[in-house]
């Protein structure tokens, strides 16, 4: 249920809506914007289907939010989410590219990326610190010393650090290096993990689990906000198939139909989506082109000796032609890079 306010509403008027929803043991959500105040209730709504909020002072309106995801929904906000992040933004016109290795393999391969990436206007590195690896016998990540890496680039680049928490006995550590909180597809349905980085104050990139529907992702999306966490990107990376010719399916149709159901700002990884570098150029130039806030692109100095997914990770050359490519595609829809 969302109580939007009058403009000319007093605190009086607002604190006792507060209270009045907190006393039905339901939690408030104050959200100011520069028209209107409004107030979500979230919880058990029956509860306040008996109580007359509408005639209260100060109250314009009474709205029901029929989706089961609330704060991330278009219908609680209608304008779209920008997330501020030292200094940039994501959701606005600018396509924001978070590109890097898969993983971080040594100090030197990531240095060695990021320089070549920073000046084609890359702000975000990505870098694999804790690998979610199918095999325990795959290389698993290099831990603290690999987030260690990724800050002193930032340091030498000014480049923000994008980087996976698998596991909320290390969400200390890696908020404490990370910009953004990047949730795996395999997590997206781990609760405590979600609750964990709804607690943390940064932003949360959230990918779309492998097997799971819009709506799964965006009730998972809630669980983050519900926290008090609603700095959060969606990422479609690709789900399961029949389909073998690619590692997963591009499901870029989930972009606009994200754009309709959430103000939240949605991005594309075509990168384990397709699972091959023959492939990422056109499906990172059709998720811009579906409206798409960002891409997420795995790069490698040399990926035939990446020790993870090798071989959809393209070469700083590869990745700097699809950057020049990216500028028209972004231009004839209205965006920039
Ligand atoms: C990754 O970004 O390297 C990764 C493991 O992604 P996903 O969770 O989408 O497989
Ligand atoms: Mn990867």
């Amino acid at each position: 249920m969302i109580i939007v306010m009058t403009p000319d509403h007093s605190p009086e008027d607002l604190n006792r809506v507060i209270r009045r929803i907190e006393d039905l043991g339901l939690k408030a959500h104050i959200s100011k914007g520069e028209h209107r105040t409004i107030v979500g209730a979230i919880g058990d709504e029956r509860v306040l289907r008996e109580i007359p909020i509408e005639s209260m002072s100060g109250v314009e309106k009474v709205m029901p939010i029929m989706s089961p995801y609330k704060l991330v929904s278009r219908e609680f906000k209608s304008e779209d989410t920008i997330i501020k992040c030292n200094g940039y933004s994501i959701g606005n016109k600018k396509i924001q590219v978070i590109a890097g290795p898969c993983a971080v393999e040594s100090r030197e391969m990531l240095e060695e990326v990021a320089k070549a990436i920073r000046p084609l206007g890359v702000n975000f590195l990505r870098g694999g610190a804790f690998k979610p690896r199918t095999s325990p016998y795959s290389f698993q990540g290099l831990g603290k010393q690999a987030l260690e890496y990724m800050a002193r680039v930032r340091e030498e680049t000014g480049m923000l650090v994008v980087t996976e928490l698998m596991d909320p006995r290390d969400a200390v550590l890696v908020a404490k290096y990370a910009d953004i909180i990047q949730i795996g597809t395999r997590n997206m349905q781990n609760f405590r993990l979600l609750t964990e980085v709804g607690n943390i104050e940064k932003p949360v990139l959230l990918k779309r689990g492998m097997s799971a529907t819009i709506k799964e992702w965006l009730m998972s999306a809630e669980y983050i906000a519900s926290q008090g966490n609603e700095n959060i990107i969606l990422c479609e990376r690709g789900i399961r198939t029949f389909e073998t010719e690619t590692r997963n399916t591009l499901d870029l149709s989930a972009v606009p139909v994200l754009k309709r159901l959430t103000h939240l700002p949605v991005i594309v990884d075509p990168s384990h989506a397709v699972g091959r570098v023959d492939l990422v150029p056109a499906m990172a130039k059709a998720a811009i082109a579906a409206g798409a806030d960002g891409l997420l692109i795995e790069v490698h100095p040399r990926p035939e000796e990446a020790l993870s997914d090798g071989p959809q990770s393209l070469t700083p050359q590869q990745f700097a032609k699809l950057m020049e490519e990216l500028k028209w595609v972004a231009e004839a829809v209205g965006r920039e890079l």
